[in-house]
């Protein structure tokens, strides 16, 4: 492994304990050796300002990365590197794409905030352009859909492709009308189809029996009354290609599969942006989309935190509560963006959400506290002095226990001190963070369904439902420090 150690320093650094370039050379390169570099390069800038990445020394080492010729590139911390974010995260993103690995010294991405935030805007913007770079993929098959010809590869079972288009395979197609016919003339249920079919020894694709899934996948899909259904996002472009059965027998199932559904409610599978997201103030348990059926016909999407288990109510309110998801979304939303729009007003809901105010009140609480110990240690002081007490045993521990608190007091005095300077800090670091991810994200209005959601679970950590009906309140918690949680979304 061939390592690069980039070290500089500006002209007020120079003064600046373990800033000097011997220092940073020094620690570099051990750390260099220690993850197991053979060679260790040298890049530096002297006197120069890390606000800008017009430096002689960086443009070698960007150079050389380009080149090829570095594994690995060491540095004492981000700030060595810029002073800039959006600077770090062009050069952090550079050295990836070389194929570059970047260690810094002092710095641990993984725990801290700015780090944890770094990640998780850059998350956001890669999953952006991974998405731009699948929407056009995508508007090519759209492109295909609308002239008539097959957008995607798979073929439905009862078909084959030729020249783009589906055409009729004999055999499957007589399997497909006997599935049909069964299911509307005998009583067999889906089930009792599946089991026909097997036993009529009739071929399946993936050579396994029939099954419910297969089935009722087959009986419900429109594709075998003439129209292929090219589903992207939100919306559908129908295909048409040649029927297999009469459209009149393909609604007649359709009907008769709904009679059965009708016993039969189960969880929505519609889309949900907030979906694995949402906890219910009120009871506690996670809110999952669902649509909600009314018993005067009302019926839409919504978040609700029932859960039942073999027809009970298991957990949740009760009543049963429901949330509109087109108001809760709408609302999320337009916070999100909102916050891209004006990160003044995501650091504040930062500060709300409350590391900064947390902190200043406890530390409010210790000074009081350290106070009445103060006071307590010269109450006993001045009654041993003025004669009023004698240092017998049960006075000197009351002293040296009193002493004792106001030294533990004092130690967490000045870590709170430490850990709301570094908050404050964090705090202004994600200010600019956003300003540039605003930037980047101004394509904001265009975005579908599946970029919206992607985009949600970065920044939003959860989202908080008190109350109900007209009284219903959201709270968004913005998602800082909880890289590893913004996995996969849930599915409903
Ligand atoms: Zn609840």
């Amino acid at each position: 492994m061939r390592a690069a150690a980039y070290i500089r320093v500006s002209t007020e650094d120079q003064a600046r304990h373990g800033y000097s370039l011997d220092a940073q050379r020094e620690a570099c390169r051990r750390r260099a050796l220690e993850v197991g570099a053979q060679t260790v390069a040298e890049y530096a800038d002297e006197g120069v300002s890390g606000a800008t990445l017009e430096r002689p020394g960086l443009a070698a080492l960007r150079e050389a990365c380009r080149a090829g010729v570095v594994d690995l590139v060491v540095c004492l911390d981000p700030d060595r590197l810029s002073r800039k974010l959006a600077h770090q995260m062009l050069l952090t993103e550079e050295f990836e794409r070389a194929g570059v690995r970047l260690e810094f010294v002092n710095f641990d991405w993984q725990n801290t905030p700015d780090g944890r935030l770094f990640y998780a805007l850059r998350g956001a913007i890669a999953e952006y352009e991974r998405e731009k770079i699948k929407e056009r993929t995508l508007s090519g098959k759209r492109q295909k859909a609308r002239s008539g010809m097959m957008p995607i590869g798979a073929v439905p079972y009862g078909y084959r492709l030729e020249s783009g288009r589906l055409v009729a395979e004999p055999a499957e197609a007589e399997a497909v009308r006997l599935a049909f016919d069964l299911f509307l003339r005998e009583d067999l249920g889906v089930n009792g189809v599946a089991a026909r079919l097997t036993a009529l020894g009739v071929p399946t694709r993936g050579g396994r029996p029939w099954n419910r899934a297969t089935v009722r996948g087959m009986l419900r899909n429109p594709v075998y009354a003439g129209t292929f259904l090219y589903r992207q996002g939100g919306e559908v472009i129908p295909v048409p290609v040649p029927a297999l059965v009469e459209p009149e027998t393909w609604t007649n199932v359709q009907e008769k599969l709904a009679e059965a559904r009708r016993l039969w409610s189960g969880w929505s599978r519609e889309k949900y942006l907030l979906s694995g997201l949402v906890t219910c103030a009120d009871c506690g348990c996670t809110m999952h989309g669902a649509v909600r059926r009314g018993r005067k016909g009302g019926r839409g999407r919504s978040y609700t935190c029932v859960r039942t288990q073999a027809g009970r109510l298991a957990q949740g309110c009760r009543p049963v509560k429901y949330v509109d998801a087109d108001t809760l979304e709408a609302a999320a939303w337009e916070r999100v963006t909102a916050w891209l729009d004006d990160p003044a007003a995501f650091a504040r809901e930062l500060r709300d959400g409350g590391r900064v105010d947390e902190l200043a009140r406890d530390l409010a609480r210790v000074r009081e506290h350290l106070a009445a110990a103060r006071k307590g240690v010269d109450n006993i002081r001045r009654a041993l002095a003025g004669g009023l007490l004698d240092l017998d045993e049960g006075t000197a521990a009351a002293l040296k226990d009193a002493r004792a608190r106001e030294r533990a007091l004092l130690a967490r005095k000045k870590e709170l001190e430490r850990e709301l300077a570094a908050a404050r800090a964090s705090e202004k670091g994600a200010r600019e963070m956003l300003g540039q991810a605003k930037r980047w994200l101004k394509e904001l209005d265009t975005l579908g369904f599946n970029e919206k959601k992607a985009l949600v679970r970065v920044l939003v950590r959860q989202v908080i439902v008190r109350g109900r009906g007209r009284d219903v309140e959201a709270t968004l918690v913005a998602n800082l420090g909880a890289a590893d949680e913004a996995e996969k979304p849930g599915k409903i």
